[in-house]
């Protein structure tokens, strides 16, 4: 197939590895690609975001697919452009990509469907979150209901920290008050052509920039995959995804689906595992970041066959997707500084010596080429690059990755040592 890819993170880099991965042979485009994806792909100069543009060079090159990696084209009405084209699109349109791009809207969906999540209350003014925060008690949750790139959320007990964030986003429109929920959290993905779903294997993000869940809310600092310890909870992780799919995703595509603004694409529910039973907390529109990384590589039916199925609304005939038996992990390298205020522009070195770490590989979020031929990669952003172990248990696994991550040098950057420590034990 030829496949466009559309983004420029280690979300995309890990999709395309995906693709390479698979017996036949693809051409593969991205734009627009970073210094790593460029290995794996073509790339082309195009704005992700112009809708015309993306479908002129669609139809001037004969593309059987066109992949939308992150939020910001969806919600900019990319995949509609495709599709009124008749070009086979995997990626929600404007109206559907709202479930990520608003969070009310999110709720709303959810109600109508009758999905179990946190009650929420929305709030216009200060005296409306202060009411709210009465209502629903702490641990205070203050959602932005736009797009915030994972930092619009904070939950905390500090009642006057809670207000203060949600000053900070009330000038722009309401915000969403939380009831707290506590439990284990759970991504779990769905592939989704509009009517039928296909679940991914469920896994686990690290939020939070420091060990031990400290620190500021991140874009995710890494992950694992699969979680053994659903087994104990539902009896198999088998029967957790059905219960999922059944109470959670089902509901949701098909009240889009009868809102006439069906979903075809990733559907990432965000779900919070409380003892009174699973709760979402929210939904994307896209594959996530950096749980892409580490489910993809365990994925065994060909990313595209699926990929191709739920775009051109023939999903049912799939099989549930398999999956090897091997766990993954992914620990992500960032800059000095992030998420507050990363240093950007330094060069990275030990790539090589790091990819040679059996079962590694690593996937590349935020770099550019060197300026001069022969010299290093440099760090173009906070999130910089994923160190991606595969293994046949979580303890080797997460001594490949860190014996990897060792061997990578960049000025000031960090990374957490605990991602997948629970399991490994
Ligand atoms: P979100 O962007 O909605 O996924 O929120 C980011 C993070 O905030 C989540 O991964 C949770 O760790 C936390 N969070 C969000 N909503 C709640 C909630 N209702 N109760 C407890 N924690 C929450």
């Amino acid at each position: 197939m030829k496949i466009l890819v559309l983004g420029s993170g280690a979300r995309e880099h890990a999709i395309i590895l995906a693709l390479r991965a698979e017996q036949t042979e693809h051409e593969i485009f991205v734009a627009p690609g970073n210094a790593g994806i460029a290995q794996d792909a073509t790339p082309v100069s195009l704005d992700p975001l112009d809708g015309a543009a993306v479908t002129a060079f669609a139809h001037e090159h004969a593309i059987d697919l066109v992949v939308i990696g992150p939020e910001a084209p969806l919600v900019a009405g990319v995949a509609d452009a495709l599709r009124v084209r008749g070009i086979p699109v995997f990626g929600p349109g404007k109206a559907a990509a709202q479930l990520e791009g608003s969070k009310s809207f999110a709720k709303r969906v959810m109600d109508a469907a009758g999905v179990p999540t946190g009650r929420a209350v929305r709030a216009a003014t200060t005296a409306e979150v202060d009411a709210a925060f009465d209502q629903l008690g702490a641990p205070f949750v203050v959602k932005a209901d736009g797009l915030a790139a994972g930092k619009g959320v904070i939950v905390t007990s500090d009642r006057a920290e809670a207000l203060a964030h949600a000053e900070q986003y009330l000038p722009a429109g309401p915000v969403l008050i939380e009831e707290f929920l506590s439990g284990p959290e759970v991504s779990l993905f769905f592939l989704s052509d509009g009517d039928t779903v296909r679940a991914l294997s469920p896994a686990q993000d690290f939020k939070r920039a420091l060990d031990s869940d400290a620190g500021p809310n991140t874009g995710g600092m890494g992950a694992y995959s699969p979680l053994p310890w659903l087994a104990e909870q539902f009896g198999s992780e088998q029967a957790f995804v059905e219960e999922v799919t059944r109470d959670v995703a089902l509901p949701v595509v098909r009240q889009l689906d009868a809102e006439g603004t069906p979903f075809i694409g990733l559907l990432y529910a965000g779900l919070i595992l409380t003892p009174a039973g699973v709760r979402v907390i929210e939904f994307n529109a896209r594959f996530g970041d950096p749980e892409t990384q580490i489910v993809l590589p365990r994925l065994v039916t060909p990313l595209s066959q699926l990929l191709f199925a739920a775009a051109s609304g023939t999903l049912e005939d799939q099989p549930d997707p398999v999956f090897s038996d091997d766990v993954a992990i992914t620990v992500v390298l960032a800059s000095e500084g992030y998420p507050e205020s990363p240093q950007t522009g330094r060069p990275i070195e030990g790539l090589e010596d790091a990819a040679s770490v059996e079962g590694v590989r690593l996937v590349h979020a935020a770099t550019a080429s060197p300026d001069a031929p022969g010299g290093s990669l440099i760090a173009t952003g906070g999130r910089v690059l994923n160190v991606v172990a595969v293994a046949a248990d979580f303890r080797t696994a997460r001594d490949r990755a860190y014996e990897a991550i060792g061997r990578i040098r960049l000025d000031g950057s960090h990374y957490r040592t605990d991602i997948a420590a629970r399991v490994a034990e």
